[in-house]
């Protein structure tokens, strides 16, 4: 949900906001999010096809996600963002010794860099397995438009947060009603 926010909604991401977002996920360490500060200029190929890519997901998600806040059935064109990423995991587990004793470890087939949005899918994928049930959600704020999931018990949480729209808006209602007194009096 937070990488379907992630970004400004008007443009594609750019290389150091899909970076952001996958250390603050913790999707990937700052070390190798400093490594991969580099990739613009090391590999431009594959960082402009990554990123190309996210910036797609992303759009695709808010495309799912938006769906179910208006309480429909993804049609399977709009989930197809996600099962392309979800293809990717594919892999096998397999028994690797570490030095000191057998694990089984799960060795995927592929090892691109599409690998860092496949958490996202999956998490995605949940989502929408969730159906009607799922508490996805809009910012009430017209102007802000962050999606977030309601995880409040009451089920009726309104803003992506109220330290932000919440506040302004109650802001602004004080100002309404106290400017309407004004008039009247
Ligand atoms: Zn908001």
């Amino acid at each position: 949900m937070d990488f379907a926010n992630s970004g400004s909604l008007r443009r594609p991401l750019s290389w150091e906001e899909l970076l952001a977002f996958l250390e603050a996920s913790a999707v990937i360490s700052p070390q190798r999010s400093a490594v991969l500060l580099e990739l613009p200029e090391a590999d431009p190929i594959a960082a402009h096809a990554l990123l190309q890519r996210a910036s797609s997901f992303r759009d695709g998600l808010r495309r799912v996600f938006l769906t179910l806040i208006r309480q429909e059935t993804p049609k399977r064109e709009t989930v197809e963002a996600i099962n392309e990423l979800l293809r990717v995991t594919e892999g096998h587990d397999e028994l690797l010794f570490d030095g000191a004793r057998w694990r089984i470890e799960f060795v995927a087939r592929e090892n691109g860099l599409e690998w860092l949005l496949a958490a996202v899918a999956r998490s995605a994928a949940e989502i929408v397995a969730e159906g009607a049930e799922a508490r996805v959600r809009i910012c009430a704020n017209p102007d802000c438009g962050l999606l977030f999931y309601d995880a409040s018990r009451t089920k009726r949480r309104r803003w992506c947060s109220m330290a932000v729209c919440g506040n302004r808006h109650k802001v602004a209602s004080f100002a309404k009603k106290h400017a309407g007194t004004d008039r009247s009096g």
